[in-house]
């Protein structure tokens, strides 16, 4: 069984080296999760945008936000810049998004929408995650029924 692994996420959120990892994504190290998040996704910002490089960092972005449930998984994370990371805070997925369309970004809704959907199928799968069940269903919800573009 999977145990969530609170002691693992620290308040620190700074992007690191990354290294090679093993065993399944749920269980792997945060530098693998990093990894297989940017393999996934593309070396990109989620919200803003910006391509990484070696003065631009990636940093893990929980979609769900650690604080309201959010696991410590591949499922729920995504590559975020330091800066937009920083500034979410807390705030829930989809008031952000918001906030990012304001300031003219175009945040990758796409990526965001099957992120969340893998984070309902990882959680069927392998259950519990009581508190980020609601959360999930009701910011796919909100995010589902936005207007495109
Ligand atoms: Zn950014």
């Amino acid at each position: 069984m999977v145990r969530s692994a609170r002691r693992m996420t620290g308040s620190r959120r700074g992007a690191r080296a990354f290294s090679p990892g093993g065993g399944s994504m749920a269980q792997a190290g945060r530098a693998a999760r990093m990894d297989a998040a940017r393999r996934r996704d593309g070396d990109t910002c989620v919200w803003c945008g910006v391509a990484f490089d070696d003065r631009t960092r990636p940093t893990r972005e929980h979609v769900i936000p650690r604080v309201k449930g959010g696991p410590s998984w591949l499922e729920n994370e995504v590559a975020a810049c330091r800066r937009c990371n920083g500034e979410r805070g807390h705030r829930a997925l989809v008031e952000w998004l918001d906030e990012c369309e304001r300031r003219g970004w175009h945040p990758d809704v796409p990526r965001l929408e099957r992120v969340l959907e893998s984070l309902q199928r990882a959680i069927r799968e392998r259950g519990g995650q009581r508190r980020a069940r609601p959360q999930l269903d009701g910011q796919l919800r909100r995010l589902r029924k936005r207007p495109r573009g």
